[in-house]
């Protein structure tokens, strides 16, 4: 049986992409050098799927920022905006991708949304009215030739033109449909090229099509392929869906000209019954997503092997291949010194997950699989028991009632509470969290981590920066505080390291956007709080200023989200158990004199279900009730903030409300306001605060700018329910832009206050 992947992580096992990026965006390589640190990545990646006898290896799977951005750019889609700035391609590349402020002018970077349920961010694609979609990039073609070099005939993959078109963002009157006829032809030249170089395989990835579609989007997507299939030459195209199950458009997609159809066999839970149900056609070949693209834990072969065996009889070939890219996973296993071979043994990484699918292959194709060594160490792994249980938690869970679930009083009295106990000014203004992480603060971390230094310097250390950040935010004038978070690595990691339960990686990066990367944690077993996990450093900072300092922590929706979940008990009973460990610490900062807290819940959002049917029984029936576990046991006095990432949660407005916090502050400068008109039409009980400026650029907003904003918000969001933030948290900011940037945001609150 043939095995391919539809995408390999591309920032490399030690990140050197990132490395060699940062150092670009310094100055302090040239292009050229990052190039040659591009292409070293890609020949090592192709060379171990080669090596791992992967038998279609994918080109264009690569990119120095978003695959979305990569095929704007193939198509032409750049904004006159860049293009003004006459920059070279690669600069205007990475002016979309991060803004650009210098000598060439000031632009601000293309929104950026999540990937469909995942941590990965793209870049949203932008069409005006008068751009012309038409092939006008080489990458994928330049990058299937460097292959070539190296022995390897690639398999292209490239966004599709539902994908693409559905996902961007029109900035004029036009709409997806005006551009269908043009981005069909553009998609028949990249077509027709592949003919001309003589790909076997060209792939066309359209995850949307696991989403609700409407019976006008199965038109539209049905039309554009009409018509680039027709283009296909001698080329043979697959469509890749991942995600999910296409449940709404099967019959569409069989009937068309494909060569192969791509299906997710995990995260699509009726892929299997549709095979079942409606056939699949004999002479298109599938290509079987069965190696979790998402998760790292070991596929269970005799699982994968009947499921195989169910296909068989509908199908005449199939190819072997992970669920989703493996962009999803961390790089390799082969980093991680310190992890033990007790729970090594269950996980399987990007690299691993090829061999997975070579074994795999091989015992689908055996007489007897189980005669096969692989699949019978495999069994015997299944076999044992993880040793993971702790019977207290889940004791604690199952009494749980529905009264742990309420904060008493109501919200609107807590309201009228918490304005006379804190005096605050009307607008009062906040950070999100963390300070910038420069290199003195990681390098300090590191130190303790290596046992360069002891508990007591690294302590100390920790302490002077929560002073100077202290010191900072009263100088600019801001009104609520924040201690800077600079012993997190990561809002989700930290926490991990503190629960017993949970496993951690070194090298398991994984990429969140562009040179981002996260390193989610495992959930391994039981969660529990092992001792206070934050009460220290919040109760320092608070004793170094009369002005409130919020307490700061992630939710139990965010931890579980950014983690690696068990697949071996429910994630609602993961999330509950992981609420009563934050619990504990909320009861904890509070006992210490903290009397704001903020939990953030920055990917409550993002696994919202991709299916408006799954949305409630999937997912919100416990995510919700998760937060509120978290906080009910506190005094009426004390605030509890909450902290979004993105603002796209205009669908489920209610229920954010229904977390009953009492201020949230979530993304709103990079995305249109539109989400100010939600939270009015709504009532919007929680106070809140909609960030005034984007963090993910360099970028530092005039004054004017950011009063701007405020005064929109002031129309449509009461003005003694309205908070002023930027949009998220600024440790990935560097000190010289984040203190002007803050100054601004204080004189613009200072200036709407004074209007008033
Ligand atoms: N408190 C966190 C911070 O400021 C929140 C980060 C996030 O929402 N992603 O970094
Ligand atoms: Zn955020």
């Amino acid at each position: 049986m043939k095995t391919t992947i539809i995408g390999f992580p591309r920032v490399g096992s030690l990140r050197e992409l990132k490395f060699a990026s940062e150092k670009y965006f310094r100055n302090e390589i040239t292009a050229q050098e990052l190039e040659q640190t591009a292409q070293q990545l890609r020949a090592a990646h192709w060379n171990l799927q080669k090596e791992a006898g992967i038998g279609l290896i994918p080109v264009n799977d690569f990119s120095f920022y978003d695959n979305m951005l990569d095929t704007a750019v193939l198509f032409g889609a750049v904004p006159k905006r860049y293009r003004d700035l006459h920059l070279s391609e690669l600069d205007t590349y990475f002016a979309m991708a991060r803004g650009y402020q210098g000598t060439q002018g000031d632009v601000k970077a293309f929104a950026m949304k999540k990937w469909f349920n995942t941590n990965y961010h793209y870049m949203v694609p932008e069409i005006a009215d008068d751009t012309q979609i038409f092939l006008t990039g080489t990458k994928p073609f330049s990058e299937w030739q460097e292959a070539k070099q190296q022995g390897i005939s690639g398999k292209p993959v490239l966004i599709g033109p539902f994908t693409f078109l559905r996902l961007a963002k029109y900035t004029g009157e036009k709409t997806a449909e005006d551009f269908a006829d043009e981005a069909a032809a553009a998609y028949c030249t990249y077509l027709e090229k592949w003919n001309e170089l003589g790909a076997e395989w060209v792939e066309f990835d359209e995850p949307c099509l696991v989403m609700d579609l409407t019976a006008a989007e199965i038109d539209l997507f049905r039309r554009l392929y009409q018509k680039i299939l027709a283009a296909k030459g001698s080329v043979r195209v697959l469509l890749q869906t991942y995600f999910g199950d296409v449940r709404d458009c099967y019959s569409t997609v069989c009937k068309l000209a494909f060569d192969g159809i791509g299906l997710d066999f995990l995260e699509g839970k009726q892929s299997l019954s549709l095979v079942q149900a409606n056939g699949f056609p004999k002479e298109k070949v599938l290509f079987a997503g069965v190696v979790n693209g998402k998760n790292i834990w070991r596929n269970r072969y005799d699982k994968t092997r009947k499921l195989v065996e169910q296909l068989k009889p509908f199908c005449g070939e199939i190819v072997l291949n992970t669920s989703c890219s493996l962009l999803h996973v961390p790089y390799t296993l082969r980093h991680e010194k310190k992890l033990a071979e007790e729970y090594r043994k269950h996980f399987a990484f990007a690299e691993e997950k090829l061999t997975e699918l070579s074994e795999l292959s091989r015992i689908l194709d055996a007489a007897d699989p189980a005669e096969t060594a692989a699949y019978q160490k495999n069994a015997a792994l299944f076999a044992e028991s993880r040793n993971c249980s702790n019977a207290a938690v889940q004791e604690k869970v199952a009494a749980l009632t529905a009264s742990d679930f309420v904060r008493l009083p109501a919200f609107a009295e807590r309201e009228k509470i918490q304005h006379a106990e804190f005096q605050l000014p009307f607008l009062p203004t906040t950070t999100i969290g963390s300070f910038p992480q420069t290199a003195e603060v990681r390098a300090n971390r590191a130190a303790f981590r290596k046992g360069e230094i002891t508990e007591a310097e690294y302590v100390q250390f920790n302490r002077r920066k929560i002073a100077e950040c202290v010191k900072v935010q009263e100088e600019i004038g801001l009104d609520v505080l924040v201690h800077g978070e600079f012993e997190r690595n990561d809002m989700v990691e930290y926490f991990g390291e503190c629960l017993d339960g949970y496993l951690f990686t070194e090298k398991a990066w994984v990429q969140s956007y562009g040179t981002r990367c996260v390193k989610p944690p495992v959930v391994w077993g039981d969660i529990s709080r092992a001792k206070p996990m934050t009460v220290d450093w919040s109760v320092y900072a608070q004793s170094l200023t009369k002005k409130p300092m919020k307490g700061m922590l992630t939710g139990p929706v965010t931890i579980l989200n950014w983690s690696f979940p068990r697949e071996d008990i429910s994630l609602q009973a993961c999330a509950y158990q992981i609420a009563l460990a934050i619990r504990e610490e909320v009861l904890d900062l509070e006992k210490n004199g903290i009397r704001m807290i903020q939990v953030d819940e920055a990917a409550l959002r993002e696994k919202l279900p991709l299916r408006k049917s799954d949305w409630q029984s999937d997912y919100l029936s416990w995510a919700i009730p998760a937060f509120r576990l978290v906080h009910s046991g506190v005094k009426p006095e004390t605030q509890i903030h909450t902290h979004m990432c993105y603002s796209e949660f205009a669908d489920i407005i209610r229920e954010i409300d229904d977390m009953d916090a009492d201020v949230i502050t979530f993304e709103a400068s990079r995305s249109d306001l539109t989400i100010l008109d939600v939270l009015q039409e709504n009532n919007f009980r929680t106070e809140v605060g909609p960030g005034v400026y984007d963090i993910h650029s360099p970028r530092v907003p005039s004054v004017e700018e950011i009063q701007t904003a405020i005064k929109k918000m002031l129309k449509r969001i009461p003005k003694e329910k309205l908070w002023v933030n930027p949009d998220c948290g600024l440790k990935t900011r560097g000190e010289a832009e984040t203190r002007p940037s803050l100054k601004h945001m204080v004189q613009a609150a200072a200036a709407c206050r004074n209007a008033k």
